[in-house]
């Protein structure tokens, strides 16, 4: 079937996925192979704006490949790869720094929180992170990025990076990006409170064991204002009932918003009838993985394979961009 145009998204290697990284972006990765010519990158050059050392930078690479492959990326239709495979990316980024504006990258909302996160290390990569994301996108003329909503400034960003480019140069030879997010934008953390996420020890990893996944789970904060089982519950406004709508049936998410009203069911039980949603649906996921895991060589050579392949789209994408910016 010819497919609609190219998808491309990237992250940095962060090691084993959460719930957040598969419902905000991973999914959207595996459901969109079918119509899409599909490019996915481990941006390993990025990881090095806030890492303090790269002695652990393999070994994240490879646990989220094994994310990524048992998630669903399909590495024989899809490209799957690292981002420091292909070169050509860097050199793409110095020429699209030359068209854009100092102030707005210093401007932009994402350059602030790393300011602030990480003071010390305030390095010249960080303020260009987003001129380098946009040329791994534009260098395999993407149509559409699957991200996360916190991304959707930096699509923006590559959007006019392109129009900048594009009217310098009185050229077409890049295309700009549209953002596609999945249907949950947000996945809240076990705290019910901030953005699920790594760094806020706030996460649920797609890769533990099913006991693991249930301790996690118990941990999740629920609805405040319920303080014991016979209070009745406010599902509306619960990030356990929310995780029950993507993973439960029907018929269950249907009973607890009628039951946690009535202080009919507590919150230990709904938990724990969550955890055992999670765990059935990851069942697949997690025997792919570990079947994965015990082949590293042929991991490996998925993203060898998958770097030639990027980089034979961006030799070719790099060759028209020096021919339209007149390089002698
Ligand atoms: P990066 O900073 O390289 O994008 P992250 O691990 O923060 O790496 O995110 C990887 C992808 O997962 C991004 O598309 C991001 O938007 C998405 N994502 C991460 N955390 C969440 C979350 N809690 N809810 C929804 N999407 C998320």
């Amino acid at each position: 079937m010819a497919k609609k145009g190219r998808v491309f998204s990237g992250a940095r290697p962060t090691g084993r996925q959460h719930l957040g990284n598969y419902l905000g972006a991973i999914k959207n990765y595996v459901a969109l192979q079918d119509t899409y010519d599909s490019v996915y990158c481990i941006v390993d050059v990025h990881a090095l704006t806030t890492v303090e050392t790269t002695e652990n930078l393999k070994q994240n690479t490879f646990e989220m490949a094994l994310d990524w492959l048992a998630a669903g990326i399909r590495p024989d239709e899809s490209i799957l790869f690292v981002q420091s495979h292909v070169p050509e990316v860097m050199e793409l980024h110095t020429y699209l720094s030359m068209v854009t504006p100092f102030g707005k990258l210093t401007d932009l909302p994402t350059f602030k929180e790393k300011v602030r996160q990480q003071p010390e290390n305030v390095n010249y990569g960080l303020l260009g992170y987003p001129v380098l994301m946009t040329a791994d996108i534009v260098l395999y003329k993407t149509d559409i990025v699957p991200v996360g909503i916190d991304q959707a400034p930096h699509i923006e960003f590559a959007r006019e990076t392109v129009r900048s480019f594009n009217y310098r140069f009185n050229t077409k030879v890049l295309i700009e990006p549209q953002v596609k997010h999945t249907e949950v934008l947000k996945v809240v953390g076990i705290d019910g409170k901030d953005k699920m996420s790594k760094s806020l020890n706030n996460h649920i990893e797609l890769a533990s064991t099913a006991e693991e996944t249930t301790k996690r789970v118990r941990e999740m904060v629920t609805d405040p204002a319920r303080q014991r089982k016979t209070d009745p519950g406010n599902p509306d406004i619960c990030n356990v009932f929310t995780m029950h709508k993507i993973f439960s049936p029907q018929e269950e998410v249907d009973m607890i918003n009628v039951e946690c009203r009535r202080a009919g069911i507590g919150c230990v039980d709904c938990k724990l009838r969550f955890a055992n949603n999670l765990n059935k649906d990851l069942e697949p996921f997690r025997a792919k993985r570990a079947d994965l895991e015990s082949k590293p060589s042929y991991v490996q050579d998925i993203l060898n394979d998958g770097g030639k392949r990027a980089r034979a789209i961006a030799q070719q994408t790099m060759s028209e961009v020096r021919e339209a910016m007149q390089l002698p």
